[in-house]
């Protein structure tokens, strides 16, 4: 990203590279293969000695120019594209660890990324879930099999704060992989290379594509780790700069051979989204903060959790990692309000899923996204049947603020 701003550089990435007839954006490529005229070309770029393309399912000059963007904005060495975030975080596990290997999770978790880890636990991960948001927890569960530590940055959807460079520590020191999943902060607020993290998630249809219109995931390599001493790369991918051995690896076994390819014209919807991630992230920010400053003062509201709260037991460590809290919270009517009423309340705000929207959304978690892994394991992940989850979108605040206010009252 050099010395430019972090909006100056996303808009100008694309011309890094020369684009047919001066274009500002780089098309889509909706070619699946690649031909040469030197058919040793061919095998050279097959065998990775020559950058180029074969077959869309590794990728295409549309995923590419996204994933310097994604690179770049986390001032990583190196991305690989999904078709969705899950998509990413799952090649990432299976690209890098085998049976027998111990994950170590946060326990606040993404409800599909938990259920992804027991599935992972059940093919001979052993996977152990710990409260992240002291690094001491983490490393009492440490054994010599460790060989990944994965959180969020903010969790999904209580909003707990991980020890994210305590836990970075940790991991340098121990030399595991340390992956941080983004997709709450995003790179605009939140860099997890300076916590140290090895490797950064991003869920790329939320906060950076931002409008709600594409699926997409990506996970970047930050350089910090250092692959030539990691027992798993493959005896073919361990050719050239060992900086690159892991990222490879993953764009092998996860992009090629798994097959979660991100579509050229997704990934075009989600490069546009990500010229705009700095000015909505701070629209949508100040929204999350100013309503959930409103409706911590609500009587007919019990809780608030949100980052940006003096009342959030890590919004000091917000405040010191974070360029802004976020622009999710959640919260918890007083004893005796149907929530679903409530939300039949609403006239903006719209019941749905989906986070990092333009448009503010609200769904009762327990009941729809968490309802599938019951109730204990709802309840070790800090919330009860009445949490509603808020993803703030760039609405004009007054009118948010009008909206809470009349179905409230
Ligand atoms: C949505 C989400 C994902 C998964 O991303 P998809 O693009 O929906 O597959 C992963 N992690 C977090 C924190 C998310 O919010």
């Amino acid at each position: 990203m050099g010395t430019r701003g972090f909006t100056t550089a996303i808009l100008h990435s694309d011309r890094s590279r020369p684009i047919e007839h001066g274009a500002l954006h780089k098309p889509i490529h909706t070619s699946v293969a690649y031909g040469y005229a030197d058919a040793r070309d061919l095998a050279r770029v097959f065998q990775g000695e020559l950058a180029g393309y074969t077959y869309a399912r590794q990728g295409t000059p549309t995923t590419s120019a996204l994933e310097d963007k994604v690179t770049a904005m986390e001032q990583g060495i190196a991305t690989v594209a999904f078709g969705a975030g899950m998509g990413a975080i799952a090649s990432t596990v299976l690209a890098l660890l085998r049976a027998g290997d111990h994950l170590v999770s946060s326990s606040y978790l993404f409800g599909n990324t938990d259920s992804l880890f027991n599935t992972f636990d059940q093919l001979g991960l052993v996977v152990s879930f710990v409260d992240a948001t002291d690094a001491a927890n983490i490393e009492a569960v440490l054994k010599p099999e460790t060989r990944m530590v994965f959180v969020e940055t903010i969790a999904n959807p209580r909003t707990q704060v991980a020890d994210l460079a305590a836990i970075g520590e940790l991991c340098k020191a121990r030399g595991i992989i340390y992956v941080v999943d983004n997709t709450m902060t995003s790179p605009c607020l939140f860099l997890p290379k300076r916590a140290g993290a090895s490797l950064v998630i991003n869920s790329l249809t939320k906060c950076i594509g931002g409008h709600g219109n594409a699926l997409g995931g990506a996970v970047t390599d930050t350089g910090l780790y250092d692959w030539s001493t990691y027992p798993h790369i493959h005896e073919n991918y361990r050719k050239g700069d060992a900086a690159k051995w892991g990222i490879w690896q993953i764009r092998k076994k996860g992009l090629r051979d798994m097959g979660a390819a991100l579509a050229a014209d997704a990934a075009h919807h989600l490069a546009v989204g990500a010229e705009t991630l700095a000015l909505r992230m701070e629209r949508s920010c100040a929204n999350a903060l100013k309503l959930a400053t409103y409706l911590e003062a609500h009587p007919r509201v019990a809780r608030v959790y949100y980052p940006g709260l003096q009342s959030h037991p890590q919004h000091e460590r917000a405040r010191a990692l974070f360029r802004g809290a976020g622009g999710l919270f959640s919260f918890e009517l007083a004893e005796g309000i149907d929530c679903f009423d409530f939300l039949n309340r609403l006239e903006i705000v719209v019941s749905s899923s989906n986070l990092g929207d333009n448009r503010t959304l609200a769904i009762p978690v327990a009941h729809t996204i968490y309802f599938e892994m019951g109730a204990e394991r709802r309840a070790s992940m800090g919330f009860g049947d009445s949490l509603i989850r808020i993803s703030t979108g760039i609405e004009d605040a007054e009118d948010l603020v009008a909206d809470f206010r009349q179905a409230l009252g």
